[in-house]
């Protein structure tokens, strides 16, 4: 060996940890390939083995120590620049941490899916859509039965073809109608098809037009200036009635954070990423804007996430997940409607986008707005606190005024006798029946949920509640019995009311369907248009519906909460919330601040135009905090009654304590009261050994839905004011108990 030569020995293997969309607790350890380690840096994704298969994961660490086995290497590192930038990985780690979820499936929500599909490890291919055209035509059946005598699939897929007109995009034949991949390669093998690459079909708001923005009002120029004047660090709320011009207020904002260049996201619910509020949007933004909406394909969603990573687009728009869009230089997230339990991912991760908004923008040093009419219990807290700024704007846009909302006690109010079943006051009907004389539009709110039956009294309108839960008892059938959905708590159901003595009655359902057919036959010449999920199954069925009441082609809108988001119909002059007491009662918590927030917000629907408008709010309990507040449009009212019941001498409930949930579910329900119980049992032996008794656990119990999809569904519940408490049993259950679903801060206990 030459004095001077150690660089011809071998060099030292270099390792990475990387994290797999696995459902494990910790990273694995890979070798890097010399020839990759410039591309294998955190954050960055890549193409591993496990076991017989290869998957794509994210490196989270480099230069890290051997591992005690031989590591495999890591096989392909596809992109030039780290998928996930830095904070976006810690964001990552801290979802993985604050509710409980393997790394690695937290992971996967920050990344489109077509990113993490190790058939194409770079991602779809951008703009366009690959398509299989027919080239030959089969025309005889004679023919056909020799042509395909050995392959009938190839014949169900020329078929196919043949129905579409001749040419059909690969990933709708392949994922809408189930044909496979190689049958489609024979087809063009055998001349009768061929590929071909096309432009992508368009986006559906690109059409749009985009009025420019109006001039700011006073209140708005004070809005925004106050938000400017507030340190970055403290998220500031936007508490502005119904039709008080909260968007333009975060549109001007956007833009001055834009012109400073940065970056920004739009948090809106899904249901109210509607073609206006894209154009609005569009209005200021123009191309600058990437609109991630849920009708995505997949090789769309890649694009804008490209885009939007490479800093060609820099304003995100879209629900939930968009809180993850890779913007370049975040300085500003908007979580409008920031009272939406659509904000929280149904599955795991079962993340809160405006929870995660807060961490991200600390992270990245962004500002975060939060608006709404009526804001969420645990955001009024926070701006009590003084951790959140908050800024009011208490009128609505050209001083018109809130409709007034008369109050129906449908206990003694006067019912069309032909209604039967359907709580139709004469109240309501004439003022329906008024508008639509003046050629004006309604809308009608049934929200109607049908699993839970309570028990209430028609005389007095009183509920029977868990005395331990403050929640409203459930009917049960097998055996006869009233049950706390939260704490097992159990009474026989009474034959008479205990406040008034009368004899108490079951409540009946009603649903939107039957509404409908009601006053399709009542208002016969008035043109009826129904909205809730059963209606609006495909993609865009709402937005045709809300786009005809827009142009006036519809006079009566009716449905369920999914009419009440957002929308702007200056026509509407009359509201009618049928029954407004559905979901007083359900065994949630929330019941109460839900139902404030519903018909408040269906109640500012009314009266947007020059014409003015009434709410009529129809109810057996006139005197309720919740639809006294929704009737005075006072959010402050309503959280001044309802903060101080969930403080003690009442069982606490959040904001005052966070609370997690857990769920277990089997086909058997003994198995599922068997885990449920096993999940409390180690709750309280670590409640007492180890958290010196910070937490209180509630239950087990059976779940107030019992049965979800042929699975009987028991839960814990867990409140503590310690998060930290919180944090340790959610994250040990999370790794250990398979089977239980781990909720932490759930929206919804049903
Ligand atoms: P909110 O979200 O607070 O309910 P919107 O932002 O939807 O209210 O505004 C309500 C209506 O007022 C919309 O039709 C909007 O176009 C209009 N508007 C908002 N700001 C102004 C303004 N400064 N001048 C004129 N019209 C405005
Ligand atoms: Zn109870």
């Amino acid at each position: 060996m030459r004095p001077g030569s150690v660089t011809t020995l071998t060099p030292i293997p270099k390792f990475a940890e990387v994290v797999l969309p696995l459902p494990v607790p910790r990273p694995y350890t890979y070798e890097v390939p010399p020839e990759l380690s410039g591309r294998v840096v955190p954050g960055a994704r890549v193409v591993v083995p496990v076991q017989r298969r290869r998957v794509v994961g994210v490196v989270t660490a480099v230069a890290v120590a051997a591992p005690a086995v031989t590591a495999k290497a890591i096989l392909a590192a596809p992109d030039e620049e780290p998928a996930l930038a830095g904070p976006l990985l810690a964001l990552g780690r801290w979802i993985s941490r604050y509710y409980g979820t393997p790394p690695g499936w937290a992971l996967r929500a920050l990344l489109p899916g077509a990113l993490w599909s190790v058939q194409r490890p770079a991602g779809p291919t951008e703009g366009t859509d690959r398509v299989v055209v027919l080239v030959a035509t089969v025309p005889s059946l004679l023919e056909r039965e020799r042509v395909f005598k050995r392959s009938p699939k190839r014949r169900v897929a020329y078929e196919a073809l043949e129905a579409l007109g001749g040419s059909a995009p690969l990933r709708h034949l392949v994922q809408r109608l189930g044909l496979s991949p190689p049958v489609l390669d024979g087809l063009v093998r055998q001349g009768l098809a061929r590929y071909a690459d096309v432009a992508r079909p368009r986006d559906p708001f690109a059409a749009l037009s985009s009025p420019p923005p109006p001039q700011l009002t006073a209140d708005q120029q004070r809005v925004v200036a106050g938000i400017l004047a507030t340190p970055v660090a403290t998220p500031v709320l936007i508490q502005g009635v119904t039709g008080s011009g909260k968007t333009l207020v975060y549109l001007d904002v956007l833009r001055s954070v834009v012109a400073s260049g940065n970056g920004a996201i739009l948090l809106v619910p899904e249901i109210a990423l509607t073609p206006q509020t894209v154009a609005r949007v569009r209005g200021v933004f123009g191309d600058q804007v990437a609109v991630l909406h849920s009708a995505l394909s997949d090789g769309e969603r890649a694009d804008a996430w490209r885009a939007l990573r490479r800093g060609q687009r820099r304003v995100a728009v879209g629900p939930r997940s968009a809180v993850f869009a890779p913007v370049q230089r975040l300085g500003a997230i908007v979580v409008d409607e920031e009272h939406e339990p659509s904000y929280k991912q149904g599955s795991v991760p079962r993340y809160h986008a405006r929870d995660v908004a807060l961490v991200r923008a600390r992270l990245e040093g962004a500002r975060v707005i939060l608006g709404s009419a009526t804001p969420s219990l645990e955001t009024l807290h926070l701006a009590a606190q003084g951790r959140v700024t908050r800024f009011e704007l208490p009128e609505r846009i050209d001083a018109r005024p809130l409709p007034p909302v008369e109050v129906v006690d449908l206990r003694s109010a006067e019912r069309v006798p032909e209604a039967r079943g359907v709580p139709w006051t004469t109240a309501l009907d004439e003022a329906v029946r008024d508008a639509l004389g003046r050629g004006e539009q309604v809308i009608l709110l049934l929200n109607r949920r049908g699993f839970a039956t309570y028990l209430q009294c028609p005389a007095c309108g009183d509920v029977r509640d868990c005395p331990h839960c403050a929640i409203a008892l459930t009917v049960h059938q097998t055996p006869p019995a009233l049950r706390c959905h939260y704490c097992g708590h159990e009474e026989t159901i009474p034959t008479a009311c205990r406040m008034c003595g009368k004899q108490t009655q079951r409540m009946r359902g009603l649903g939107t369907q039957q509404l409908e057919h009601f006053v399709g036959l009542r208002f016969p010449a008035a043109r009826i248009a129904r909205m809730d999920l059963d209606t609006t199954s495909s993609k865009w069925a709402h937005h045709r519906v809300l786009e005809r009441m827009a142009q006036g082609k519809l006079d009566v809108l009716l449905g369920t909460q999914m009419i009440a988001k957002g929308l702007d119909f200056p026509n509407v002059t009359v509201v009618g919330v049928v029954d407004a007491d559905t979901g007083l009662h359900l065994p949630d918590f929330r019941a109460a601040e839900r139902t404030f927030q519903l018909v408040a917000q269906v109640a500012g629907r009314a009266g947007r135009g020059p014409k003015g408008g009434r709410v009529y709010v129809q109810t057996r309990v006139p005197d309720h905090h919740a639809i006294r507040a929704a009737a005075a449009h006072s959010v402050s009212q309503f959280a001044a009654v309802e903060l101080p019941l969930r403080a003690p001498p009442h069982p606490v409930y959040p904001p005052r304590v966070g609370l997690a949930r857990f769920v277990a579910s089997d086909p058997v329900d003994a198995r599922a009261q068997e885990a449920a119980e096993a999940v409390a049992a180690w709750l309280r032996r670590m409640n007492a050994e180890r958290l010196q008794d910070a937490l209180s656990v509630l239950g087990p119990a059976p779940c107030p839905i019992a049965r979800l999809k042929g699975r009987w569904r028991w839960h814990v519940l867990v409140k503590a004011a310690e998060p930290r408490a919180i944090g340790r049993v959610v994250r040990a259950i999370g790794a250990r108990a398979r089977g239980v679903v781990v909720d932490r801060d759930p929206v919804s206990l049903l």
